[in-house]
């Protein structure tokens, strides 16, 4: 059985440390009333506050990750963050190649790959993020984007490093982010576009990794999850859980996307 990872990425959006601790307690403390059936939760707060948020969270149902991370260990690398810095503030998961990583920043599938590779050395779960624009969809290019961005990020990993890998596919174009989408509405994907492109990751997966590893690995939908949305998604059989962005911000949006994940996860 596949696990569901639930994830809520805080983006640049929480700037002051108590205000990101007094959200991951609240988050934490509802998901005390939560069975939570073997569904993982992280967050994902930005650098600064991220040891206070790991020290506040410490033997609670809620998991910490980090939003990015260099793929060396330790040196001269002047705004960067190694991965024994995110495992020192009791880090699990990271994100890795976010689509604003890869389009504001300019993060290339070479580079990615190699944090993949060092995160997965070092002991933290990549969450990859994979996606394709809204003009790729419009040229017909969702397949083949969201392929080249796995065959690329995931070069060298093994069968064996998969278990340890989530993959989140997030339509740039559903991300509620106006930087990224400057002229385009923002959707969320209807569930029957994300059976579609869910199936093809599944069969990518099994074709590449065998059938046993490649139907247990999780794949995420993140692009404006929130509420009203998470049920339809959540319950299509290739999407295992999601990344959230906006409705991750406070326990009150937050917590009816685990409770639905945690319900259908049966
Ligand atoms: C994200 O950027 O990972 C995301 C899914 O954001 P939002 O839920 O705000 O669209």
């Amino acid at each position: 059985m596949r696990k569901f990872v639930i994830g809520g990425n805080w983006k640049m959006q929480i700037v002051k440390v108590d205000e990101a601790v007094s959200v991951a307690k609240e988050i934490a403390t509802a998901l005390e009333e939560i069975d939570m059936n073997g569904v993982d939760v992280f967050v994902a707060p930005s650098y600064h506050a991220l040891f206070a948020v790991g020290q506040a969270i410490k033997g609670t149902k809620l998991k910490l990750a980090g939003q990015n991370m260099y793929f060396r260990d330790q040196g001269a690398f002047t705004g960067e963050i190694s991965a024994d810095s995110l495992l020192d503030c009791g880090c699990e998961y990271v994100l890795l190649g976010h689509s604003e990583r890869r389009r504001i920043f300019g993060e290339d599938n070479a580079y990615i790959n190699q944090k993949v590779k060092k995160a997965l050395e070092k002991g933290l779960k990549p969450v990859l993020c994979i996606g394709e624009t809204a003009k790729e969809k419009a040229d017909g290019q969702t397949e083949a984007v969201n392929q080249k961005q796995l065959e690329e990020s995931l070069a060298d990993v093994s069968p064996e490093q998969m278990k340890n890998i989530v993959i989140a596919y997030e339509p740039v174009w559903a991300i509620n982010n106006k930087f990224l989408n400057p002229d385009t509405e923002i959707k969320t994907a209807t569930p029957d576009e994300a059976d579609s492109i869910h199936k093809f990751i599944r069969k990518w997966l099994i074709d590449t990794f065998g059938n046993e590893i490649g139907n247990t690995i999780p794949i995420q939908y993140g692009g404006s999850m929130k509420d009203s949305n998470c049920e339809g998604l959540l319950s299509i059989n290739d999407i295992d859980g999601g990344l959230i962005g906006g409705a991750s911000l406070s326990a009150a949006k937050f917590k009816p996307i685990i409770e639905a994940a945690t319900k259908l996860y049966q």
